[in-house]
């Protein structure tokens, strides 16, 4: 039995109309990935695992840290399912990959994690997305410089089959496929976060 990520790659999308999809959204979106129910179950299962696992260390004083904007909604779906036996605190990290002007820039540009909490902490980073992976190793890179007692990664979806850095991400959702998706707090320039389901974007929607 595997509690490890459901790999969404090779299953039947859903349509939209199989779900209550917000009209102003609905021309913009090609199918359903996944329902706002499925995920919600999943990150239950996740917390589940993450208990196990911080339960099964000596001295734990976990520090859960938001990678904004993306992870907003997972975060806080996932942070009170969590049920160890030790302190948690809570924070937020921003995280932006230079693109404007740049083409494959793989810069990343981390602020406001909070330094003075990281040293001896054991830290959980909550990412929305892994894609290739350079923004996530720009964090773990950048938190490793304050001396935390440990780093693991929770992330709700890995499109694993592009990533180009190897990352060890110790929590994962689902894998999926190779696709622009919003939904579940995910933008596209800022828009499509409210809607409650994970989606596929069509190539319109992103070259209007
Ligand atoms: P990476 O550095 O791993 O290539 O990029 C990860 C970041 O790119 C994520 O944190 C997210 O902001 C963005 N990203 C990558 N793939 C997607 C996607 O399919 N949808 C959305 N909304 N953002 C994505
Ligand atoms: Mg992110």
């Amino acid at each position: 039995m595997s509690s490890g990520p459901i790999d969404l790659r090779d299953r039947e999308p859903y349509t939209l109309d199989q779900f209550r999809v917000n009209n102003e959204h609905k021309d913009d979106l090609e199918y359903v990935l996944l329902s706002e129910g499925e995920i919600e179950s999943r990150v239950s299962g996740l917390a589940a695992a993450i208990t196990r696992e911080y339960d099964s260390r000596e001295n734990v004083d976990l520090y859960a840290n938001c990678v904004l904007k993306g992870a907003m909604r997972f975060f806080g779906a996932l942070i009170p399912r969590i049920e160890v036996r030790a302190p948690v605190s809570e924070g937020v990290i921003r995280a932006s990959r230079y693109r404007a002007g740049k083409p494959g820039s793989k810069e990343t540009e981390v602020r406001w994690l909070d330094r003075d909490l990281i040293e001896g902490r054991d830290i959980l980073v909550v990412e929305d997305i892994i894609d290739e992976g350079y923004t996530l190793q720009a964090v773990i890179d950048h938190l490793e410089e304050y001396n935390p007692q440990s780093i693991e990664v929770a992330t709700l979806f890995d499109k694993v089959s592009n990533r180009k850095i190897e990352i060890d991400v110790k929590f994962t959702g689902f894998t999926i496929p190779d696709e622009f998706v919003v939904g579940y707090g995910l933008d596209y320039d800022e828009r499509y976060r409210n809607l409650r389901h994970l989606a596929v974007l069509t190539e319109e929607a992103r070259n209007a």
